[in-house]
C-alpha cells in the first residue's frame, strides 16, 4: 500500500523513553499529520468494513486514539478496554504479564453482547500480552474477535502474525 511509507515516516523515535535503552515509537507525530492520520484510519476502515464487525474495542489510552474514528466509519460501537479502577459501572478484568510484573486491563460487562463480531486496536504490538488479555475480555463476554490490529508491530510479530489463533493485521515496523 503506497500510504504506508508516509505513516512510517509520520511516527517519531524517540530514544530512552521512558526509559534507558528503550526507542520509544511515539503516535502523537502521526496525530499532527492529518493525511497520515486519515489514511491509517482509512486502511482499518478499508478493511473492515465488510466484516460484519458490530464492536470496535480500543486499549487504553493509545487505542483510545484510533478505535472511535474507525468504529464511527464502519458502523460499529466503541467500546474501552481501561486500566483498573477506571470503568465505573460492573467490570470483567484481566491481568497480564509485562516485563517486570504484572497489569490488568477492564472492560463493562455489558459493553458486548454474546456473539457479537469484534475488531480489538491498539497503536503498537510487542510481545502480544496487552492483545492477548484484551482479546480474552472480549471472548469472555461471548464476542468473536476477528483480529487484532496496530500501527505498529515488531518485526517478530509481523513475521509470525496471528495471536491466540487470530490474525493480527500490522501496519508498519518500528522506525
Ligand atoms: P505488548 O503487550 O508487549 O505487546 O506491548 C504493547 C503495549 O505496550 C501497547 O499497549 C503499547 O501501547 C505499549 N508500548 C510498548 N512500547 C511502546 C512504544 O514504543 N510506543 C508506544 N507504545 C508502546
Amino acid at each position: 500500500d503506497p500510504r504506508l511509507q508516509a505513516i512510517s515516516e509520520a511516527i517519531s523515535v524517540i530514544p530512552h523513553f521512558p526509559k534507558p535503552g528503550i526507542m520509544f515509537q511515539d503516535i502523537t507525530t502521526l496525530l499532527l499529520n492529518h493525511k497520515a492520520f486519515k489514511d491509517t484510519v482509512d486502511i482499518f476502515v478499508e478493511r473492515y468494513r465488510d466484516m460484519g464487525i458490530s464492536v470496535v474495542a480500543g486499549i487504553e489510552a493509545r487505542g483510545f486514539m484510533f478505535g472511535p474514528s474507525v468504529a464511527l466509519a464502519i458502523g460499529a460501537k466503541f467500546v474501552p478496554l481501561r486500566k483498573p479502577g477506571k470503568l465505573p459501572a460492573k467490570v470483567v478484568s484481566q491481568a497480564y504479564e509485562l516485563e517486570y510484573g504484572t497489569d490488568c486491563l477492564e472492560m463493562h460487562i455489558d459493553a458486548i453482547q454474546h456473539g457479537e463480531r469484534a475488531v480489538v486496536i491498539d497503536d503498537l504490538v510487542a510481545t502480544g500480552g496487552t492483545l492477548s488479555a484484551a482479546m480474552k475480555l472480549l471472548e469472555c463476554r461471548g464476542g468473536e474477535v476477528v483480529e487484532c490490529a496496530c500501527v505498529i508491530g515488531l518485526p517478530d510479530v509481523k513475521r509470525q502474525p496471528r495471536l491466540n489463533g487470530k490474525p493480527l493485521y500490522i501496519l508498519v515496523e518500528p522506525r
